[in-house]
């Protein structure tokens, strides 16, 4: 079984733009693929789970959503950062695309992403790290047993309190823990 870093998208490894809808758009935080490379060392399997209702609300359609995922790879592998996988949740129940207009089980909180990510890549959650920067993230990750990242880095206002397991600035901050001998299993909070 691997042990796997679920990474949220928006405002944790890229800018988070709301309902970023072209690949032009798209610009990486700082460290990201630094970090991604820290993680791909230790053996983690990294993985990235996105809620991307814009596809639901009419803004952009998947395959735009795959022409912007391609130019995100694209970006990190420059930089020597490779992903796994990315799974995303095109659903929102007050939609206006009918066919995505759904009560699904992927849309984080949910966990369905993280689920069928282990399900599909022999992830063992109870090892894994799920990284974001929004209660949906964290609560989607302890609710399958992983440990929890909350990045605070102030592009968005958390108005509500989660239980992560550990808060950073960013994702190389939380690299830097986890990937040290020192920071396994342990419980910091910064
Ligand atoms: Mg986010
Ligand atoms: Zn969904």
């Amino acid at each position: 079984m691997r042990r796997a870093v679920f990474l949220d998208r928006d405002g944790t490894i890229i800018h988070g733009v709301p309902y970023l809808s072209s690949p032009e758009e798209l610009v990486l935080l700082p460290n990201s693929a630094r970090a991604i490379r820290l993680f791909k060392e230790e053996g983690f399997t990294v993985v990235i789970a996105t809620n991307q209702s814009g596809i639901a609300r009419g803004y952009f359609t998947e395959q735009r959503l795959h022409e912007i995922h391609d130019r995100l790879l694209d970006l990190l592998s420059q930089e020597g950062a490779t992903i796994d996988a990315v799974y995303y949740c095109p659903h929102f129940p007050e939609g206006a695309v009918a066919e995505y207009s759904i009560e699904c089980q992927c849309r984080k909180p949910k966990t369905g992403m993280l689920l069928r990510a282990a399900r599909e890549h022999g992830i063992n959650l109870k090892s894994s790290i799920m990284i974001g920067d929004t209660p949906g993230d964290i609560l989607a990750g302890n609710a399958v047993g992983c440990k929890t990242v909350l990045v605070k880095n102030h592009e968005e206002e958390i108005d509500m309190p989660v239980e992560a397991d550990l808060v950073v600035k960013d994702i190389w901050r939380a690299a830097q823990i986890l990937c040290s001998r020192t920071g396994q299993g342990v419980r910091p909070v910064l």
